[in-house]
């Protein structure tokens, strides 16, 4: 197991369109084993496949207190509702805004071993879906904002990117 680099916005390919993930078996177990250990070093409750370069339609997430789970080619059938809450993204750490997503959504997608699965989710663990699953379209949280948040959050993200990236070359 490895904890991997996490891409930091706007780094490729975090604005690209996934692509479907074919490699099942052996690569796919040590793929999910590795996200999850970066989720877990991170203190993340999802990470997708673009934020550690992996351009193709792959996330693990994790609830508090229960077990990590993977979505491999999801695909999210019903959404309904609509909530307002806090949003951070490992790939723009220490930023964070009111993001408005549905309370509900149905989703269907292969776990770590190929095997198709249907789940209904509710409130946090809908939103970690939908956020993660907007990572495979390229699409960043603060895009699920109002324009004048977007561009706050953006602001604040380019002094925390510089930030970081100073202290990374020290
Ligand atoms: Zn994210």
């Amino acid at each position: 197991m490895a904890v991997l680099d996490v891409v930091l916005y706007p780094d490729a390919p975090l604005r690209d369109v996934a692509t479907p993930y074919t490699k099942m078996g052996a690569e796919l177990s040590q793929l999910t084993q590795d996200m999850i250990e970066t989720m877990h070093a991170h203190d993340g409750v999802g990470l997708a496949g673009p934020q550690i370069g992996v351009a193709k339609r792959i996330f693990v997430l994790q609830e508090p207190d229960k077990e990590p789970m993977c979505f491999i080619n999801p695909e999210i059938l019903e959404s309904e509702g609509e909530v307002f809450a806090e949003e951070g993204c490992l790939s723009m750490p220490r930023v964070y805004g009111q993001v408005p997503r549905a309370t509900r959504v149905r989703v269907k997608a292969l776990d770590a071993s190929g095997t198709p699965f249907e789940v209904d989710a509710l409130d946090f663990f809908a939103r970690i879906i939908q956020h993660e699953n907007d990572h495979l379209d390229g699409i960043m949280f603060p895009e699920r904002m109002d324009i004048l948040s977007r561009e706050d959050i953006y602001r604040q993200w380019d002094d925390m990117r510089e930030s970081i990236l100073s202290h990374r070359e020290l």
